[in-house]
């Protein structure tokens, strides 16, 4: 006879309690309520057919999104980082070439994943805040001849936007896939997967669409399934494994779908409505509309006398801004204090640029000026009221 010896936690008898916050760092941002409310309907069978549409027009929303054409495109029931090993598990067998662009620590963690795989991994390496121009990247491509090269769109822990233009093209002059993180970019300023000549681009769902942290939009072209598809041994992840996500997602022109895991119905719900909410205002119009909002926010900062951390205007990312740690003073107590007197988040800096920034993310339905205006008087307030040293 089993007897419980660990008593039922004292924690779990309390309500559940969750602050209402302006959800102002590089993510999760703020989910508004039709998205919410979409997230809290009903759950049904992860094969049910009126899933599986649901599934049908994520499909064809993540198409819009990274306008392409591209059968092979899904939402992987993860956050972000699974979407980064979907795209290097499936592509990368050991022994395998592998370049990536390191200017933060997206960079750095895809270094980490491909190097797991057992591929050869070589890297150019720029200084935070810094990026590659196309010179650069062509003679690592043409030195290391790799099979596939990363480079992260969105810089979130530097906030650099980098130039995509006329990679893909180089990538594929030296037979190589072009693989695009856009998890802090995509929204806020332009991508054309097709038109980019990218082989795989991912994104998150917690950023610019406002939809909860948990799935992750994905896409492959045509040569990385080439790629994919004729590998000689299988991809070490079976929950990544793009040969089972297309039967499930009905990415393989069959008409049956096969199970394959338990789709996160409620954060299908949710995506398929921030999808929705984002189609209804369009890319072009999302990405003016960040833009403008970055740029207004970016002098309204200069105003201050804070200084950005980017230095070329072209290579800021908008949804994620980088302000230098202002002088003389701590940065966690800036952000604790934001926090604790404007229940408004905004965050440090991470891996290469921990310590040296502030970031602040204003993400989808959050990019607006009035959000922008609230920072500024949080960080008004905050330099007034927090310790600066005398030196
Ligand atoms: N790439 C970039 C550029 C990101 O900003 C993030 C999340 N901050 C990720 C990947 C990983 O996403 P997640 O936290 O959803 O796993």
């Amino acid at each position: 006879m089993l007897s419980i010896s660990i008593p039922r936690p004292k924690c779990l008898q309390k309500p559940l309690a969750v602050p209402q916050r302006h959800m102002f760092g590089p993510g999760p941002s703020n989910v508004p309520p039709r998205i919410i409310e979409a997230g809290a309907k009903p759950v049904i069978g992860h094969m049910h057919p009126e899933l599986l549409q649901i599934m049908d027009d994520i499909k064809s929303g993540i198409q819009y999104i990274f306008q392409t054409q591209n059968p092979m495109t899904l939402a992987v029931s993860s956050t972000g980082h699974s979407a980064m090993e979907c795209a290097f598990v499936n592509s990368v067998e050991p022994g395998d070439g592998v370049l990536v662009a390191v200017n933060g620590l997206w960079g750095e963690r895809a270094m980490d994943i491909a190097e797991r795989l057992g591929s050869r991994v070589n890297t150019i390496v720029a200084p935070p805040g810094a990026f590659f121009s196309n010179a650069e990247i062509e003679q690592a491509l043409s030195k290391y001849r790799p099979v596939m090269f990363f480079l992260a769109h969105g810089e979130s822990s530097t906030g650099v936007l980098h130039p995509l233009d006329g990679i893909g093209q180089l990538c594929h002059k030296y037979n190589c896939l072009f693989v695009v993180d856009s998890v802090a970019s995509f929204g806020s300023a332009p991508l054309c997967m097709d038109q980019q000549d990218i082989d795989i681009v991912y994104t998150g769902s917690q950023k610019v669409l406002n939809a909860p942290p948990g799935t992750a939009p994905i896409s492959f072209s045509e040569r990385a399934c080439q790629k994919i598809f004729n590998r000689k041994t299988k991809p070490v992840s079976f929950a990544l494994d793009l040969k089972w996500l297309a039967s499930y997602w009905g990415c393989d022109g069959k008409p049956s779908r096969v199970y394959h895991h338990t789709g996160p119905v409620s954060g299908f719900y949710s995506l398929r409505e921030s999808l929705a909410v984002f189609a209804e205002e369009g890319l072009e119009k999302s990405w003016e509309r960040h833009g403008k909002v970055a740029e207004y926010f970016h002098a309204g900062l200069e105003n201050m006398g804070l200084k950005l951390f980017v230095k070329e205007k072209k290579a800021r990312l908008p949804a994620v801004t980088t302000i230098v740690a202002p002088h003389g003073y701590d940065w966690k107590e800036i952000q604790s204090y934001i926090m604790k007197t404007h229940d408004l988040e905004i965050s440090g800096g991470l891996g290469p640029s921990a310590g040296l920034v502030l970031r602040v993310g204003l993400m989808g339905c959050n990019s607006t000026k009035e959000n922008v205006d609230m920072v500024l008087a949080a960080l008004k307030d905050a330099l007034k009221h927090c310790h600066k040293s005398k030196v």
